[in-house]
């Protein structure tokens, strides 16, 4: 396993690999590793001859007030989470290799981004695409994965690749939970031991909206408000959003009556939080 931190020696190695007959799987992310990214390392190993992970704090993804200085990074720790889930090469780049002086050119989306976390993100998805865009360009992977854990990231990722006629496959893998519930997530360590505790209303609210999909209910109002009740017991939460929107478009619906994403963002503290279902995973 090989750490690189310029585009030039990821293309050498990718093109080396190319020349073997070898095919190639990406997986992106933003560091300090944990299990949720190793399912994705080990869905690329089962499909591809070769593992990349972009290991990148992307900094256009982020607006000016959030976490981009505190975000948590860990390199060693992450070569090591990589080597043992048989990943075979790590991006790390610097933001200056990403974004070079005189960088003026962005990827942008519009419908599926102006719901959900675009609307308390408005610049976020066109970070999120441009950072995506090149790293597919960089690498120019057959296959790239993407957890569902970030699941409009997800439909995102798939539109732009179909509308800009990328050749790589988009494959969604299962979001990877702690024993009791709680999403894995990178920003799950900034909470204190109260703020772990009650972010777990997340998840309960998502197991919730489950088991009334579950039991036939298609009223996506009643499903929403008996999530947010529980969400809403808790004192340290605050609700971004609990939606239920068509798991392609992002729009809202009324009535479950298609493939449908039922998503939240909650303030956990100063910590924002998100966790979801498609209906399609549990119908
Ligand atoms: P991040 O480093 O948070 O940008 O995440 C990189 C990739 O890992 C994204 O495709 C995420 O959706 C995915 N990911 C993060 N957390 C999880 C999780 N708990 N389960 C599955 N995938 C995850």
């Amino acid at each position: 396993m090989k750490i690189v931190k310029t585009i030039d020696e990821v293309r050498t190695q990718v093109k080396e690999w190319r020349t073997q007959g070898l095919s190639v799987g990406l997986v992106p992310t933003m560091g300090y590793l944990h299990e949720g990214h190793a399912s994705l390392i080990e869905a690329s190993k089962r499909d591809n001859d070769r593992t990349v992970v972009s290991d990148f704090v992307n900094p256009i993804q982020f607006a000016p007030t959030e976490d981009l200085e505190s975000y948590p990074r860990d390199i060693n720790r992450d070569a090591q989470v990589v080597e043992e889930h048989g990943g075979d090469l790590i991006f790390n780049p610097e933001p200056k290799e990403m974004y070079r002086d005189g960088f003026v050119t962005f990827v942008d989306m519009s419908v599926l981004t102006e719901e959900l976390c675009g609307l308390s993100r408005p610049t976020h998805f066109r970070g999120v695409c441009t950072v995506v865009s090149k790293l597919f360009n960089i690498v120019r992977p057959d296959r790239a994965y993407f957890g569902k854990k970030d699941a409009q990231q997800l439909a995102v990722i798939k539109r732009m690749a179909e509308d800009l006629n990328m050749d790589i496959e988009i494959i969604g893998c299962p979001i990877v939970r702690e024993s009791d519930g709680l999403a894995k997530s990178s920003r799950n360590t900034y909470l204190n031991e109260e703020e772990r505790r009650a972010a777990l209303v997340l998840s309960k609210a998502v197991f919730c909206g489950i088991n009334e999909v579950k039991s036939g209910q298609k009223n996506c109002k009643n499903i929403l408000d008996k999530m947010k009740g529980i969400i809403l017991n808790e004192p340290l939460a605050k609700i971004d959003y609990v939606k239920m929107v068509d798991a392609k478009t992002m729009r809202q619906i009324e009535t479950l009556d298609r493939n449908a994403l039922c998503a939240m963002a909650v303030y956990i503290g100063k910590t924002r939080l998100i966790d979801n279902f498609f209906t399609e995973d549990i119908l």
